[in-house]
């Protein structure tokens, strides 16, 4: 069907194709799908500590209707935990570590011992979290210089991806100068549920993800980037999300990011695409939902 005729179609679409499965899906689909779902944010991030009632209040006026909030390190878990009860059904919490560790100057790749001792706390949290996040590759080579490093990050990121089919839990994935092992490392696991965010490798390497069923989320700073609108063209809105990455990735790198912004990528992939932003709207939050599934419960 034509994803720019609307509300109307969409509703009488959901209805028809949810119809068996109980009009209390259809009516939940309906309202689900007009807002936004920002699949990939950092809440637990120390730039919101002052403010994260107000920011989390300017994604609600701006029509987020949930947030997906991954972690970067075993320190911010209960921190997200925490917003997730805090704001119940609005926060979903992700635990994962990220390929980088540390901060500023002491920004280093990740090691098998920034993630063995917390591995238990995948299992004890396994009923509140949507998805393992934020994990990958970073191959960046300032970071990642060595074949060591590297190695280091695939036994990580290979460990984080077994929790996840341990736990029937879908993967939040950043993936950096390494498009290709990524996914390749992906599929050999039998990995199916995942989301790539803020992907840049090549068109063909994305369009092997889209063959395995992976979603992909771009945040608001590639509307500032010509080359990430030939990515955006190739893979199909039924394999797109939408994602702030906030505090990082605005449109303005000195300017912190939030998920009230989220209506930029909207737009942006709208414009990309030729299509109303209605209707990324509706198609990227029904994506949403089918990867995240536990957002519905
Ligand atoms: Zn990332
Ligand atoms: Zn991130």
């Amino acid at each position: 069907m034509k994803r720019t005729n609307g509300l109307i179609t969409r509703f009488i679409y959901n209805f028809t194709q949810k119809f068996t499965r109980g009009q209390n899906i259809v009516i939940y689909t309906y309202i689900m799908t007009r807002g936004f779902i920002d699949c990939h944010c950092h809440l637990s991030a120390n730039e919101f500590t002052q403010d994260i009632d107000n920011v989390l209040l300017r994604a609600k006026k701006a029509g987020v209707k949930a947030l997906v909030a991954v972690t970067e390190g075993a320190s911010e878990f209960e921190k997200v935990i925490q917003l997730s009860k805090t704001y119940p059904g609005f926060v979903f919490p992700c635990f994962g570590i990220h390929p980088l560790q540390g901060s500023g100057q002491d920004l280093h790749s990740v090691k098998v011992q920034d993630l063995e001792p917390f591995l238990p706390l995948f299992q004890k949290y396994r009923d509140y979290i949507v998805a393992v996040g934020e994990i990958g590759l970073d191959f960046t080579p300032w970071f990642a210089n060595t074949a060591q490093e590297r190695d280091e990050q695939i036994k990580v990121f290979m460990k984080q991806l077994e929790i996840s089919k341990e736990l029937d839990l879908p993967v939040n994935v950043h993936s950096r100068s390494a498009a290709n092992v990524t996914i390749a490392t992906m599929k050999e696991l039998g990995i199916s549920q995942a989301l790539l965010h803020n992907f840049a490798g090549k068109p063909s390497v994305a369009m092997e993800g889209v063959q395995a069923g992976f979603y992909f989320s771009f945040p608001p700073a590639v509307s500032k980037n010509e080359q990430r609108a030939k990515l955006i063209k190739q893979i199909p809105l039924e394999h797109i999300c939408l994602e702030t990455d906030s505090p990082a990735l605005g449109t303005d790198k000195h300017v912190r990011n939030e998920p009230g912004n989220i209506m930029i990528c909207c737009e942006y992939i709208a414009k990309v695409k030729g299509i109303s932003s209605d209707a990324v709207m509706e198609v990227t939050t029904q994506n949403a939902l089918r990867l995240f599934s536990k957002l519905k419960s």
